[in-house]
């Protein structure tokens, strides 16, 4: 048994406190890639699926809705990724700031979209400007 005091560990100097808030250059976000992030206004998504052809690391499109989604940001290199931006017959795939993409969850979180095939669907308002 050593001659240490126990109670040092609870005397010792905190460790310096982590980085501050994310700022979506970690690599988990992508930020090792590209220095934005990519985003589906699902309200304009006609669910043609060409995205998720060309990005399907990236793209998917979502069961209920019938919609395309990102699934992740680091899945498919920048040059596939806009390729896939350039095949979206409505130009609803954008690049956005990663700080942006909670206030885009939450919008889209918050919008009363209808399954696609529905006869006399409305189509909700898009949520950025046509590119
Ligand atoms: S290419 Fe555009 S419209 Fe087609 S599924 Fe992808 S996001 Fe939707």
């Amino acid at each position: 048994m050593s001659g240490l005091d126990p109670s040092l560990a609870f005397r010792a100097a905190p460790a310096p406190a982590a980085e501050a808030a994310s700022n979506g250059m970690e690599p988990l976000l992508g930020g090792a890639l590209r220095e934005q992030a990519v985003w589906v206004d699902e309200a304009v998504c006609i669910g043609c699926r060409y995205c998720a052809h060309v990005a399907c690391n990236t793209f998917v499109v979502e069961p209920n809705y019938g919609r395309s989604r990102v699934i992740r940001q680091d899945g498919d290199s920048t040059e596939r990724i806009q390729e896939a931006i350039d095949t979206c017959p409505v130009d609803c795939i954008h690049w956005v700031g990663f700080e942006d993409l909670d206030d885009l969850r939450r919008q889209r979180e918050g919008q009363d979209l209808l399954p696609l095939g529905l006869p006399n669907a409305v189509r909700p308002k898009r949520t950025l400007p046509r590119p």
